[in-house]
């Protein structure tokens, strides 16, 4: 057990049936029927790889997109193709999630064979949409279709989708009511990574917070300095423009326009606040960056010019930032510090970024703009830890118990021994 959960160590494969659920959600080409990336299919290939070795039968549970991010929700028949070549076997793929022919196919699985059901979302109780509105228990949500007509055909569940760990959804959270379980080498890898960070940073532990998801960021600012965890942070982005505001300074009317336009304006009062209690660790831009005609233009906040809107950090504010990171013994980064999407407004996420892979210190990186500009500039092999979970990730920082964490906690209670409770031969 670590952290109160089983690791696959402890589970007995060999001719077992294990329930699987990944995290295999990708961005899709809808049109060619493909996927655009493949980083979390890569990222799952251990796990099943040891399924496999166990001798076990292995059928993989997992979603692609969902009813309210409409543009990338489709089957899961291409993951099965990915794994198929990942895994140097044949991965066997039903257009079924749980109906009679799913369950024909999980019976005729022999040792050592995978079988990936289609997109668990199909399910209505998978959807995040029916997870907000009813908000069943994890007890209901083992009576749901799903776990139902599941469980009586395995021996265990393992989960390993770190990066779903914030959801609250039957296959996430239910089957762990009815079967033993344990979380995969996934799982257990990025719930230690972050649990370490939480836990005892190396210090000085810089966090280093930009973008657009201004109440995530807020959230986890709160919790980390609140806590202790943070020695500093480093703003960047829309988060560093509220910040500025809120302490008087000047941002450009186009930041606030466009701040206003989102519906960010009532987070100034929060900034004051948290400038208030942990003023001394918050450091805020002394330069920053707008495009005129595409050309990029910079300046000292007081000789910003009225009616720009801020899209970078400014080269003063990135050289500071640089030695503060070079200094760090732990930094955690969330969020880009500009539109690093075009070329002339790139520079600060670009310094910061090549200055995390460059340092000394432990870096740990997450969130999928973050990810893009960390493949974009080459440097995913230098950086420390790249978490496969953005949301879950940044749940976790904010202080809150994942749902996926806690039921398998209830599961890894379970008795091995409980799997002849339910499995019908
Ligand atoms: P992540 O996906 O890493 O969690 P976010 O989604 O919070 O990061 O933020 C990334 C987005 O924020 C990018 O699309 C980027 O263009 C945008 N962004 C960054 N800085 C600014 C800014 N100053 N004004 C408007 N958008 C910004
Ligand atoms: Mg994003």
């Amino acid at each position: 057990m670590l952290y109160g959960i089983r690791t696959l160590d402890e589970l007995p494969l060999s001719g077992k049936t294990v329930l699987c659920r990944l995290d295999l959600n990708q961005p899709v080409d809808r049109a060619a029927g493909r996927l655009k990336s493949i980083n979390r299919i890569e990222a799952a290939i251990p796990t099943v790889k040891e399924l496999i070795a166990g001798g076990a039968k292995t059928v993989l549970l997992a979603h692609q997109g969902s009813d309210i991010e409409y543009k990338n929700f489709y089957s899961t028949k291409p993951h099965a193709e990915v794994l198929s070549r990942l895994l140097g076997q044949e991965v066997k793929w039903i257009d079924d999630v749980c109906g009679p022919a799913a369950r024909e196919a999980i019976k005729a699985l022999q040792p050592g064979e995978v079988l990936l059901l289609d997109n668990v979302r199909y399910v209505a109780e998978e959807q995040t949409l029916f997870e907000r509105s009813l908000k069943l228990t994890h007890e209901q949500q083992a009576q749901t279709l799903l776990p139902q007509k599941l469980a009586p055909l395995a021996h265990y569940y393992v989960c390993d989708a770190f990066a779903a760990a914030h959801r609250d959804q039957p296959s996430l959270c239910g089957l762990e009511q009815l079967l033993p379980s344990a979380m995969g080498r996934l799982f257990e890898k990025e719930y230690g990574t972050i649990s370490s960070i939480m836990d005892q940073p190396a210090r000085p532990c810089v966090f280093i917070l930009g973008g657009a998801k201004i109440a995530d960021a807020f959230q986890m600012m709160e919790t980390v300095l609140s806590r202790g965890i943070a020695d500093e942070i480093l703003t960047g982005g829309l988060v560093a423009n509220i910040f500025l505001h809120a302490a008087g300074k000047k941002v450009g009317q186009g930041s606030l326009d466009f701040i206003e336009k989102e519906g960010y304006s009532a987070f100034y009062e929060k900034a004051r606040t948290l400038i208030e209690h942990f003023g001394e660790q918050i450091t805020l831009p002394s330069d920053l960056s707008w495009t005129e005609d595409g050309v990029r233009k910079e300046a000292r906040l007081d000789d910003l010019p009225e009616d720009v809107a801020a899209v970078d950090i400014g080269c003063e504010t990135a050289a500071r930032y640089v030695q503060v990171i070079l200094q760090a013994k732990t930094v955690f980064a969330n969020g880009p510090m500009g539109v690093f999407e075009k070329p002339e407004s790139e520079y600060g996420t670009r310094t910061v970024w090549e200055t995390m892979a460059e340092t000394e210190g432990f870096t740990v990186l997450g969130g999928g703009d973050s990810i893009a500009a960390t493949e974009k500039y080459g440097l995913v092999e230098k950086m420390g830890y790249i978490c496969t979970g953005g949301g879950a990730l940044i749940r976790f920082l904010s202080g809150e118990e994942l749902p996926v964490v806690k039921a398998l906690r209830h599961g890894s209670l379970l008795p091995l021994a409980a799997e002849d409770r339910y499995h019908a031969e």
